[in-house]
């Protein structure tokens, strides 16, 4: 074989990769619950297994329905890889589907929460505990791709660490006492615990649930007490909460700010997402 055809080969081989190879539907080997953490077990993975999401892109994680074809996506999967702590958690009848002994991975398991909040992607530090769990996970299901896993582990792992000093030295050009955060939901502890922002308040105390008169009175309050320039209204959310938000205090409100799910380019990967959301959040509050 010539040099130009066994290139054109290693080209076809690597294309799946780098065209972002996420099973929309249909059956997948290793099965995830959201796009985000699809991304990260494709990223270990690469070609050796086929990654698919349970939630599509652009959806709503916490108030995900299953449908029927999911059922069956369960009992074609080799591995399951779940969030926990909730996030998730309309998995559990659907894992009855899953065949006698498909090993499931919680990526949270163990790792140090807030309250009980399940949005540890958020924190890049935590992401990198996500990507060896799915690592290990991969190795336990395919011995003979330890190799693989554990280079491309290294190396996703080693991209995470480069985003989080990249986000920190974007997020430091916001004035110091403006880092303060509104945003749809309670989406945001570890960002904030990570990059240095003040939580202020969410439009939505449960996710896709209406604050009663109250709650959105003291949000308001507090708001206004703590002189906030930017309301992030989450995609997929309807903006008209944090219109009325901005209309009673002065903020202007940022629309399409992604947080549980994949988006189009450029939010379609994990570092996308990622920094997508430090872009929003600095251009708004800088
Ligand atoms: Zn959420």
């Amino acid at each position: 074989m010539n040099r130009l055809a066994n290139l054109l080969l290693v080209l076809l081989a690597a294309a799946p990769v780098a065209g972002c190879a996420l099973v929309a539907g249909g059956s997948a080997q290793v099965l995830t619950t959201t796009t985000i953490l699809a991304d990260m077990t494709k990223q270990v993975a690469g070609d050796r297994m086929s990654v698919g999401s349970i939630v599509p892109a652009s959806a709503h994680v916490e108030e995900y329905e299953p449908r029927p074809d999911d059922a069956k996506r369960m009992s074609e999967a080799r591995l399951v890889i779940t969030n926990g702590l909730d996030l998730d958690k309309w998995v559990e009848p659907l894992l009855r589907n899953a065949k006698d002994g498909t090993p499931v991975v919680v990526v949270t398991d163990g790792l140090p929460d807030i309250d009980g909040n399940p949005h540890m992607w958020f924190d890049p530090t935590l992401a990198r505990k996500y990507v060896d769990k799915i690592r290990d996970a991969l190795i336990a299901l395919d011995p003979a791709g330890r190799e693989v896993y554990t280079a491309s582990a290294l190396r996703y792992s080693q991209e995470l660490v480069a985003l989080d000093a990249e986000l920190k030295a974007r997020v430091v050009t916001i004035p110091a006492g403006g880092r303060r955060l509104v945003t749809s939901h309670d989406a945001f502890p570890y960002f904030a615990k990570a990059f240095g922002f003040e939580i202020v308040g969410f439009a939505q105390p449960e996710p896709d649930k209406m604050p009663s008169a109250g709650e959105l009175a003291d949000l308001i309050d507090k708001v206004k007490a703590a002189n906030v320039p930017a309301i992030f209204s989450e995609a997929g959310v309807s903006p008209q909460l944090a219109e009325t938000i901005a209309k009673e205090t002065g903020a202007k409100v940022i629309t399409d700010l992604p947080t549980d799910s994949l988006l189009d380019k450029p939010a379609d990967s994990y570092l996308g997402l990622m920094r997508v959301v430090v872009d929003k959040i600095v251009a708004a509050l800088k």
